[in-house]
């Protein structure tokens, strides 16, 4: 080890962020160090964010957790995508689902291919049929990916829906297994280094004083440290995604136990329904310069499919990112570096991204500003990625009979998302600034599924056979609708699942 190497890292927060974090560093710095988080009960955490994307998998995969016992301890549900009702148009329905649209034909995506075809084939069946994740979605059927069919049964990705309390739980068995402290109380001051500014120990309200060399602030919105001691800034990006509010409540489990997130637009926002095995998670992400909470927390109930479980909850934020992530020896991972709102469910996603790029670029005590400018370079670009991609919903609805889509018709969006959003409408291509972030396929998804049909297609896709290249895509989909049609219903994979994963439990 080097003489500067970090000898101490303490954690601030026990929310998903925290314990998210806390696994991760034990895996990867295999007691290279000390790991301290410090958590209070009585502030408790956001308790909510139980969807997420496909890249939790390997996050879960770099911990070392077993599926099963994942999805058993959890009481998780798999998750083939987002379906978005009432987002176009009143009545108008489509799925956004982990996947492609079918294989790539000669090097290009099928969607310009298809395109083609639409022009000539006004019964040519809806791209949707060529999304395999889609089909098994809406037949309420899951299995995970296999090589059956190259092409088809490969073609796509899926996520989980989990409980975020009982995640967090089982991540703080997985980290304190490693070697994490958790320590309980609430911290009330911070000390820093007279001359550089560095923090460098914590005060408990009961006294004890928490030492460290590297201070990572998962305390949720408040951003504690990175805010509380640094001012490090936050962009808010409100204007562009003015839902600024949530109600949250669960409710008995139904028998519609989907495979799949539904999103529904609202006057005022959008209402989720996440399936889990124990409950169903509903909320209502609203503006509330559009509506009132009382009306919101009507509309939430009202459109439970099951007994409400408690009263709704509360939560506020403002959409946005805080301007500096990594500040000195502070490094704020969660909703401590900002927070986009739920719709895409990124959240988790960013917190994987975070821990990922603070790996990559751990430091040792100097500290040198070059990593810290590099983990805040990759965060702040992800962040603007991710923003565009969900103003996306917002901007191109044709919705326009409530104040909230009125304002969104005419509010203004960044370039880039412009750009892209012309450059569609004109040719049908797809520009993608983050290969790494959501996919041409998953654009498409949301692009078509609100109505935008481009005006033109790629003239190169004009060089193949029509006839062909119908066939093509009429073996396509009946090939989809087969793989999908043999996979087993959502309900029946998992109950097996969790059965064979508490039968190993007792071998
Ligand atoms: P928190 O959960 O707020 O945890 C903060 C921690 O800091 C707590 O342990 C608290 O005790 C501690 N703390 C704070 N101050 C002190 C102090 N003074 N002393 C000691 N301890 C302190 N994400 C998704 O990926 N998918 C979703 O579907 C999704 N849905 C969401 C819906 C809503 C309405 C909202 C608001 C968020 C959603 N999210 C979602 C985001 C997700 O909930 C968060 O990213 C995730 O829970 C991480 O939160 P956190 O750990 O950063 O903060």
């Amino acid at each position: 080890m080097s003489e500067k190497a970090i000898r101490k890292i303490v954690i601030v927060g026990g929310g998903s962020a925290g314990w998210m974090t806390a696994a991760g560093l034990s895996t990867m710095l295999r007691k290279a160090c000390e790991i301290v988080l410090v958590e209070s009960p009585e502030i408790g955490t956001v308790g909510v964010g139980e969807a997420t994307l496909p890249t939790i998998r390997y996050f879960n995969r770099a911990l070392g957790l077993d599926e099963t016992e994942f999805i058993r301890k959890t009481q998780a549900s798999y998750k083939l995508g987002i379906e978005f009702k009432d987002w176009g148009q009143v009545g108008n329905r489509f799925f956004h689902g982990f996947g492609s649209f079918g294989p790539q034909i000669e090097n290009r995506s099928p969607h310009l291919h298809w395109l083609r075809l639409k022009q000539d084939f006004k019964d040519m069946p809806s791209y949707e049929n060529f999304s395999i994740a889609t089909v098994m979605a809406r037949q309420n059927r899951f299995t995970p990916p296999s090589a059956e069919v190259p092409g088809i049964s490969d073609a796509y990705s899926y996520a989980y829906h989990f409980d975020a309390g009982l995640y967090a739980a089982y991540l703080r068995e997985v980290a304190t297994g490693r070697g994490v402290q958790r320590i309980e109380g609430m911290i009330t001051d911070v000390e820093q280094h007279p001359e550089t500014g560095f923090i460098t120990a914590i005060n408990l309200r009961d006294g004890r004083r928490i030492d460290g060399d590297l201070f990572v602030d998962c305390s949720g919105f408040r951003g504690l440290l990175i805010e509380g001691v640094y001012k490090a800034g936050y962009d808010d990006w409100s204007a562009m995604l003015p839902c600024n509010s949530a109600l949250a409540v669960p409710c008995e489990k139904s028998a519609n136990f989907t495979p799949y997130t539904t999103s529904t637009a609202r006057d005022a926002g959008w209402t989720w329904r996440i399936p889990l095995q124990h409950r169903t998670g509903n909320g209502y992400v609203y503006s509330k310069e559009f509506t009132s909470d009382d009306a919101a927390a009507r509309v939430l109930l009202d459109g439970l499919d099951g007994k409400a479980l408690g009263e709704p909850r509360q939560l506020r934020f403002t959409a946005g990112r805080r301007r500096k992530s990594w500040v000195k020896n502070c490094v704020a991972i969660g909703l401590s570096g900002g927070f986009l709102e739920p719709l895409e469910s990124t959240s988790i996603n960013m917190i994987e991204n975070a821990i990922g790029w603070l790996i990559q670029f751990f430091p040792e005590r100097d500290f040198q500003p070059s990593l810290a400018n590099e983990f805040n370079r990759l965060v702040s670009q992800r962040y603007e990625f991710v923003r565009d991609f969900i103003i996306l919903h917002y901007k191109i609805t044709d919705r326009r009979d409530s104040e909230l889509w009125r304002y969104c018709a005419n509010m203004a969006i960044p370039d880039t998302l412009q750009h892209q959003i012309e450059l569609f409408r004109e040719t049908g291509r797809v520009v993608l600034y983050d290969h790494e972030g959501f996919s041409v396929s998953s654009h498409l998804s949301i692009l078509m599924g609100l109505g935008v049909i481009p005006k033109s297609y790629d003239p190169l896709v004009n060089l193949l056979d029509f006839n062909q290249l119908h066939a093509h895509f009429r073996n396509v989909r009946d090939a989809v609708a087969k793989v999908a049609g043999r996979a087993p219903l959502h309900e029946d994979y998992v109950r097996r699942h969790v059965a064979a994963a508490a039968a190993a439990r007792l071998a």
